[in-house]
């Protein structure tokens, strides 16, 4: 037994089940056993591979695409380069790298990292190095300044309300203890603040993400104030509105997600139309969602990989082109991945949508 699974477990005996919300938290974020509080949890030697960790091409890329923001922006002297949830600090080191073909990119970049892991913020400060750069522990207003916010792989990682649909009615999915395990159960009382489900037929489940919305919505307030982009990478699905998808992984292999609380990552899809309901409430541009695959051929990654091969060993070569084909590939992340963007005053659209 995990001492989360024990925490949780007494909570539960205290205050009956969980939300499936507040289990999720516990098990991410607790600040002694939570996941995100582990060693090393990404990268080849942690638990899963995120697109940053698996070719500097990515982070290269993203830092093109923020620099070509930047220019649509009229070039300011001084602009807000935000990163939601870095992880190891690897697709901002990247970006700044490849950014760094403009100095006055790099010179009017404030870089503010969004990071609640103290461990995470203590390898970002190792790995990043740059005159400005600023943590806080959640999206901020910052100041007047335009703003391009980069968010890879963080909305997944972000707790959600289940709920599922009963004869019309949407009940609330919790976390119960029985016989020596969690098992889902399901709220007595309907959850009367929501919309009904759309049919009585079958049953459907909801998702809801409030962290990820209300930072979503921190963001597009940041543009319509100060003009500027927000771009999102990660897994879920254009269309989709219903649907389990809350998910362990431990290992790069998938897990009961209610099996050693802390031991694995939890995540859940991130639902894109959601999202972009609330982005139609502002006066910005949507983009997207294209797939992580087409969007890094159209900003050239394999231009990029040839020419990183062009000075590689036979080996390197290698790792190059399987790199690629894991970015982009539709049997890899080229597809699940989605990749959407939200704009605000620039002087023509982002890279990496069309057609
Ligand atoms: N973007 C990185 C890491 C993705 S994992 C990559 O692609 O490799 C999710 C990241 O979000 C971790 O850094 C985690 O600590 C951070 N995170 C999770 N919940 C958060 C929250 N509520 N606020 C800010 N950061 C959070």
């Amino acid at each position: 037994m995990t001492p989360l699974t024990k925490i949780l477990r007494e909570k539960i005996e205290k205050h009956g089940p969980l939300s499936v919300h507040d289990y999720m938290e516990m098990a991410l974020s607790h600040p002694e056993y939570g996941y995100y509080t582990r060693q090393n949890p990404f990268g080849k030697s942690g638990d899963f591979v995120t697109a940053p960790e698996v070719s500097q091409m990515f982070g290269e890329l993203i830092g093109l695409w923020s620099l070509d923001i930047w220019s649509k922006l009229g070039a300011p002297a001084k602009f807000n380069l935000v990163e939601l949830g870095p992880g190891n600090g690897t697709l901002m080191v990247d970006a700044l790298r490849s950014g760094a073909l403009i100095p006055d990119f790099i010179k009017a970049a404030h870089v503010h990292l969004i990071e609640t892991s103290e461990q995470l913020k203590a390898r970002q400060k190792a790995a990043i190095s740059h005159p400005s750069v600023f943590w806080h522990s959640d999206l901020l207003d910052l100041d007047t300044d335009p703003t391009i916010v980069i968010a890879n792989e963080f909305f997944d990682a972000l707790p959600i309300h289940q709920y599922e649909s009963i004869a019309g009615q949407w009940f609330e999915r919790c976390i119960d203890w029985e016989e020596g395990h969690f098992t889902f159960s399901l709220s007595d009382k309907p959850a009367k603040e929501l919309q009904p489900p759309p049919d009585t037929e079958g049953s459907h489940i909801l998702e809801i993400c409030p962290l990820g919305i209300n930072s979503f919505n921190k963001a597009c307030r940041l543009l319509q104030k100060s003009g500027g982009a927000v771009l999102i990478i990660d897994y879920g699905s254009s269309e989709a509105v219903y649907g389990d998808s809350f998910q362990a992984v431990r290992d790069h292999a998938s897990q009961n997600p209610l099996e050693d609380p802390g031991l694995s990552d939890l995540t859940a899809h991130v639902k894109f139309p959601q999202l972009i309901e609330e982005a139609q409430r502002y006066p910005v541009d949507i983009h997207g969602p294209t797939s992580q695959g087409r969007f890094l051929e159209r900003l050239g990654i394999e231009t990029r990989a040839a020419l990183l091969s062009r000075s590689a060993t036979k080996e390197q070569q290698n790792s190059i082109a399987s790199d690629l084909r894991r970015l982009t590939s539709t049997s890899e992340m080229g597809t699940l991945f989605k990749v959407l963007a939200i704009s605000c005053n620039l002087t023509a659209p982002p890279e990496g949508f069309g057609p």
